[in-house]
């Protein structure tokens, strides 16, 4: 992708994303801009096309599996993909200094996290570490919320996650949610399934067609 054609709306940043994932499900990517010529170019500047906050799950590699290369996107990422202040601030920075259109909350299928907290709400012991359970106290209110609903499987209750997630997100972030309402960036909560590296969208704030 030349710098001429790069995303510059909510919905061309989406759909070169989405584009990007077929390339990789299909095992025909294109490695863009990972050579030495767009290292030195961006040394100077960076104008990554949107930011991701996702699971920091070992198979999620961001790059690789949207197929895009240097500078391209902004990437936060922890297990689980649990909004804390930092989160927040890195995320606004994107927007605000970056430029971003889009903001993709991604999680996943199987996911360790998910799977630890709600292992946690029925009595079982949590993994040691004393910080671990700041992940998993933020993460229970949804598990609680989906069981009290009837959803018991792993995968229902990452995409009520992602969705909780985003509406968190929104909340907290007055900026964010100015931008939404202006018209100037999308945030679209994803559902990444490993074993076929495809993206599917769960829910959309903003242009995003
Ligand atoms: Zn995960």
């Amino acid at each position: 992708m030349s710098n001429s054609n790069r995303p510059q709306t909510p919905a061309e940043s989406w759909a070169a994303l989405l584009e990007g994932n077929q390339r990789f499900v299909t095992d025909q990517p294109a490695h863009v801009r990972q050579d030495f010529g767009i290292r030195t170019e961006l040394a100077k500047e960076q104008k990554p096309f949107a930011a991701l906050f996702g699971c920091a799950d070992s198979r999620l590699s961001a790059e690789i599996i949207f197929d895009v290369g240097l500078g391209d996107l902004f990437v936060v990422r922890n297990a689980g993909q649990v909004i804390a202040e930092t989160i927040l601030g890195s995320l606004e920075y994107a927007v605000e200094v970056l430029g971003v259109p889009l903001i993709l909350v991604l999680g996943h299928d199987e996911c360790g996290a998910i799977r630890a907290t709600m292992n946690s709400t029925e009595g079982h012991p949590m993994p040691q570490g004393e910080f671990i359970h700041n992940l998993v106290e933020r993460i229970a209110p949804t598990v609680l919320a989906a069981k009290a609903n009837g959803m018991h499987e792993i995968d229902e209750i990452s995409d009520l996650h992602v969705r909780d997630t985003i509406n968190e997100l929104i909340a907290r972030s007055t900026l964010i949610a100015e931008r939404i309402e202006s018209g100037k960036l999308a945030v679209v909560g994803a559902n990444y399934k490993l074993a076929l590296g495809e993206i599917h969208e769960i829910v959309a704030f903003g242009k995003t067609e």
